[in-house]
């Protein structure tokens, strides 16, 4: 942990506004390599018989090298996650009633995409040091209704995929046979599980190339991995207006976006190492700091550290962990954010449209956890000022 006269030196220095958020935009990261391909997709499909089409050089090598990056047998490009998760429920063909077992702590998109087809969200519960969720309370959760289970792979961790997998194999729907294990990726890109690559395991992932994640197609964009070979036909034809036989719209990224997609896909292993530097200083820099559990890395994970996910203890939560928040942006323009409280608290859509669901145990988690700013492009100085500001905070509210 860094000195008091230390922190005092580290803290009069100079800041940056490079962590002033609590998720901030990757668009920073890009080189002349993107900025090239850009030029060069432009430039070619100015030629009348080229244009912009979509069974194209671009989109469909951007597809087989992330498709290979992933270790799957398919990926399609699409226009974003919550496209690919829309998508994905779609292929379930829920009927009216059917569930599908979505964790509290969350994003909202996966919960939006349950109800856009029609489906009940049964909210579950994760674990507390890996906001994961908990293959037990999912386990608990099953009825002969349920036809999914929908774990995100939160902040950049992946989900415990294989214990799942055999929750949904122990558990079969009677008509439809195992449950469909899907994975929200869209924060997880480039993390790892049991030696693969997230994307891997389960019927399918979903992954986001937004502005904020790991790694970006000029702000928006996303990917769909899978094994299934009938899988990946019903996408692309919902994809593109249903190829004839069945219901599809347009959901396709550009071909100027598949081409900076593989040059950042190229580039995403340098910015997960970066991720994974930044973080593993920042825990020898907080160590020691007895109010705050740092994240957790499970020996069977890597974690790509899309977000720094800590927790402060028991007695600060709720009011005393606003006030910290509050006082690192405030004194020193550290930005943080709760990713997320449950979803049925976050987004008063969700809470009507999943009457009498509550979660005491997500509830409390929630009004612990804190995620301190972080990115690829960090420096030892950076993660210094974040440090010495978290510990000069911690140490006040000890106090109060
Ligand atoms: C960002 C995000 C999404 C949505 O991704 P888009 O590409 O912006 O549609 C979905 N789920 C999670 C967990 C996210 O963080």
């Amino acid at each position: 942990m860094i000195e008091t006269s230390r922190r005092r030196e580290i803290l009069a220095g100079e800041r940056s506004t490079l962590y002033s958020f609590g998720e901030p935009l990757l668009g920073g990261t890009y080189t002349e390599e993107e900025i090239e391909a850009v030029v060069k997709t432009i430039r070619a499909s100015m030629d009348p018989s080229v244009g912009f089409g979509f069974n194209v050089d671009e989109i469909l090598n951007f597809e087989r090298e992330f498709a290979e990056f992933c270790g799957v047998r398919h990926a399609i490009s699409i226009n974003g996650a919550g496209t690919g998760l829309d998508m994905a429920m779609m292929a379930l063909n829920l009927e009216p009633g059917d569930e599908v077992i979505v964790p509290a702590i969350n994003f909202k998109a996966a919960a939006l995409s349950v109800i856009g087809q029609g489906g009940k969200v049964v909210w579950c519960d994760v674990d507390e040091r890996t906001f994961q969720a908990d293959p037990e309370d999912v386990e608990r959760r099953i009825t002969p209704r349920t036809r999914a289970i929908f774990p995100v792979h939160m902040n950049g961790l992946s989900a415990p995929m294989d214990d799942l997998l055999e929750v949904a194999e122990r558990n079969p729907h009677p008509k439809h046979g195992p449950l469909a294990v899907i994975g929200d990726a869209a924060r997880a890109l480039g993390g790892g599980y049991k030696g693969t690559h997230i994307g891997k395991k389960g019927w399918c992932t979903v992954f986001s190339f937004h502005t904020q994640k790991n790694m970006t197609t000029l702000g928006e964009g996303g990917a769909i991995t899978t094994d299934d070979d009938e899988l990946i036909e019903r996408f692309r034809a919902i994809r593109q207006f249903g190829g004839g036989h069945t219901w599809g719209t347009n959901y396709k990224m550009t071909k100027v976006q598949a081409a900076v997609g593989s040059v950042q896909l190229r580039r995403l292993p340098e910015f997960v190492e970066s991720r994974r530097r930044v973080a593993h200083e920042r825990h020898k820099l907080l160590a020691g700091l007895p109010e705050i559990t740092l994240p957790h890395e499970p020996p069977e994970c890597r974690h790509s550290f899309y977000l720094y996910t800590c927790l402060v203890p028991d007695a600060w939560a709720g009011a005393k962990r606003d006030r910290l928040i509050a006082i690192m942006r405030e004194e020193y323009g550290v930005g943080c954010v709760v990713a997320n409280p449950p979803q049925y608290i976050q987004t008063p859509y969700l809470r009507k449209m999943t009457p009498g669901q509550d979660l005491p145990h997500s509830n409390r988690l929630a009004e612990r956890l804190f995620c301190v700013s972080i990115h690829p492009s960090m420096t030892t100085r950076h993660n210094e000022i974040i440090c010495a500001a978290l510990i000069e905070t911690v140490e006040r509210l000890r106090k109060e």
